[in-house]
């Protein structure tokens, strides 16, 4: 008889990242580290490294949807995250194919800290209407929830609650605004729920690290693979990228890079 083990499975629909440091690459890394079975959706391909993209190349919407029909049939998957979604088609073929009733979590990519666009400019109001709506949890940093939020100048605690509030009133179960952004000793990320506000702060580690944002929504998606419900999962993915960044990955060119796989 085979011995197997039954680990529960999580799939991100994300954009490959050559560099290995952010997109599925670092997604897959982070279910591995936290025994979680993980399946992909590639979305697009990027030629990157840990200092620049220097190309990008969409796929399909079709390629998409049948990669997410292909692992929703075989694999029993807990939890759904998006990562680099880059067109308006591909963000209608996510919304289509997904199955109800299983938990999504939308981490809003929209530029590399890089500074390359990984969202076309259009797609972002298909984000809004039509998968935010489904999620369970979206996970912007600053910029990204002055997009979505349409408030152009979020300064401190009090702009990020109320971004969240807006971002909840399109229909998301949750919003998780990261505060990297903001300047100061501590990081503080604010999980914005319907019956309460919960804050997660950590001292700031200095530098910037690529692949952040990803390992986070990454580690709140096996973490409720694994049956934890927010805000314990955004507590936990967070401690997990504090010790993922605490032993980064240096690239020849001196840029670090989160190391889910310590
Ligand atoms: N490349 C891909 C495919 C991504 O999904 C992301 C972020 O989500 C990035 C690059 C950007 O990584 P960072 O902004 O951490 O450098």
């Amino acid at each position: 008889m085979i011995n197997y083990s039954k680990i529960p499975a999580a799939c991100s629909i994300a954009g490959s990242d050559s560099g290995g440091g952010a997109g599925i690459q670092a997604d897959l890394k982070t279910f591995s580290s936290l025994g979680v079975w993980g399946c992909t959706v590639v979305t697009a391909v990027t030629a990157q490294n840990s200092r620049e993209v220097r190309g990008i190349w969409n796929l399909s919407a079709e390629a998409v949807g049948m990669q997410i029909q292909a692992v929703r049939d075989d694999f029993g998957i807990k939890v759904y995250k998006t990562g680099m979604l880059p067109d308006g088609r591909i963000i209608e073929a996510v919304s289509e194919n997904i199955p109800g009733g299983v938990p999504l979590i939308i981490d809003p990519v929209m530029v590399s800290t890089s500074g390359s666009r990984l969202i076309d400019e259009d797609a972002v109001a298909a984000l809004m209407e039509v998968l935010i709506p489904k999620s369970a949890l979206v996970t912007p940093n600053i910029p990204e929830a002055a997009v979505l939020s349409g408030i152009g100048d979020i300064a401190g605690r009090e702009d990020m609650v109320h971004a969240g509030r807006v971002i909840l009133d399109m229909g998301a179960g949750a919003v998780l605004i990261k505060g990297g952004h903001l300047k100061g000793d501590v990081s503080a990320d604010i999980l914005v729920e319907k019956e309460r506000v919960t804050e997660f702060s950590s001292g700031r580690l200095a530098g910037d690290f690529h692949g952040t944002g990803c390992c986070l929504s990454s580690a709140i998606a096996a973490y409720m693979a694994k049956g934890m419900v927010l805000p314990a999962a955004c507590r936990s993915a967070k401690n997990f990228i504090n010790s993922a960044i605490s032993e980064p990955f240096r690239s020849d060119s001196g840029r670090f890079v989160v190391n889910p796989a310590l």
